[in-house]
């Protein structure tokens, strides 16, 4: 028996500062980071490294770092007990992707179904790093010896090759990497698009109708909700193909935490004029608080660099001790 059992298990998430988190990242992800901070020995991150794989414009990647970093806090995670921290401050990531680079075969990677859809999206620019990109997120998780990440279904496939190359290394070299689980929320697993219900809603659309960002006003809110594509039946109930009420049941569920049963009962023999208003009403309920505090934060820079600090030096500290392991392992000299 170990002897460390009172030790917290590890939760590692990151998210992409590539734009304003949407509802479904917040429904998806962020709510659960939250839910996880107090149980867990928990480091939570801004994907900057991943993100220039769509190439931003180097003032906006600033602005925007600075600015989700500010919202992981505005979600009430605590600095000081949990790790909250930029990736590019933990150089360690980037020498362990190269490391797992080596242990990871191509047709592997080509089967990730993320790649195919990004490169689809951005013919201009399909680089080595987007090819890569599952690579890297395998060294975030692997660093930290994580049991749990919190993520959203899309990301599932990644999990599942990260997974596959800590097997990998471990069995060549052995025990070097803990083997990490997903830990993925029912109801918000995936939020899809207001306007394409059959598609993921993501913060990189170009349609911003298609997405409600968690610092969207109350009646910006209100009329992306209002103008989400339904279908012509005017009945409120879950059923295949139902794409648009599917997902509006969805969000409102996750919101209030009612049943699909109570949702149905509730609507019954309403339109979608009245379901609209309550889907719009719970999500601006559930996303005030978290505005409120983030304009709070976002005006208090040397806070948030302070903090920054202390996350990068806490994540550091981890994160060394494994690449140290790996390093050694793989053969280079000390
Ligand atoms: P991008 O389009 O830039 O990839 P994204 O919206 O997919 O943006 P990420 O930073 O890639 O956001 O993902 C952050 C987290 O949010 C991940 O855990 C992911 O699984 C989750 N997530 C993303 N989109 C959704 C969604 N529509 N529903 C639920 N979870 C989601
Ligand atoms: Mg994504």
């Amino acid at each position: 028996m170990e002897n460390n059992q009172e030790k917290k298990q590890t939760v590692l998430s990151l998210i992409q500062p590539t734009g304003t988190p949407t509802l479904g990242n917040y429904l998806g992800a962020l709510k659960n980071w939250k839910n996880m901070s107090d149980g867990y020995d928990c480091f939570f991150g801004v994907a900057d490294l991943h993100s220039i794989t769509v190439r931003p414009n180097p003032a906006d990647l600033r602005r925007r770092t600075t600015e989700m970093y500010a919202l992981l806090l505005a979600l009430g995670l605590d600095p000081h007990k949990n790790t909250v921290f930029v990736q590019s401050h933990v150089p360690a990531h980037a020498q362990l992707a190269w490391i797992l680079d080596c242990y990871t075969q191509f047709g592997e990677a080509s089967r990730m179904t993320q790649f195919k859809d990004k490169s689809e999206k951005h013919p201009d620019n399909v680089n080595v790093g987007l090819f890569a990109y599952p690579v890297l997120m395998a060294a975030d998780i692997l660093l930290y010896q994580t049991d749990f990440v919190p993520i959203g279904i899309d990301q599932k496939q990644h999990l599942e090759i990260t997974r596959n190359i800590a097997d990998r290394f471990n069995g060549l070299y052995g025990n070097t990497f803990k083997l990490p689980e997903p830990f993925i929320g029912k109801s918000g697993a995936k939020i899809m698009s207001l306007q394409e219900p059959n598609k993921k809603m993501s913060k990189s659309d170009t349609n911003p109708k298609a997405f409600i960002s968690v610092l969207d006003d109350d009646n910006t809110i209100m009329k992306k909700i209002k103008s989400a594509v339904t279908d012509s039946e005017a009945r409120v109930y879950r059923k295949d193909g139902k794409d648009g009420v599917n997902n509006l049941m969805g969000i409102y569920s996750c919101c209030t935490g009612k049943t699909d049963e109570e949702i149905e009962k509730e609507f019954d023999g309403k339109g979608y004029g009245d379901f609209k208003n309550a889907v719009g009403e719970a999500v601006c309920d559930e996303l005030r608080p978290l505005r409120d505090e983030y304009n709070r934060l976002i005006s208090d820079k040397a806070y948030l660099a302070e903090c920054m600090k202390e996350g990068a030096e806490k994540a550091s500290y981890t994160a060394e001790r494994t690449l140290k392991k790996a390093m050694k392992k793989v053969g280079f000299l000390q």
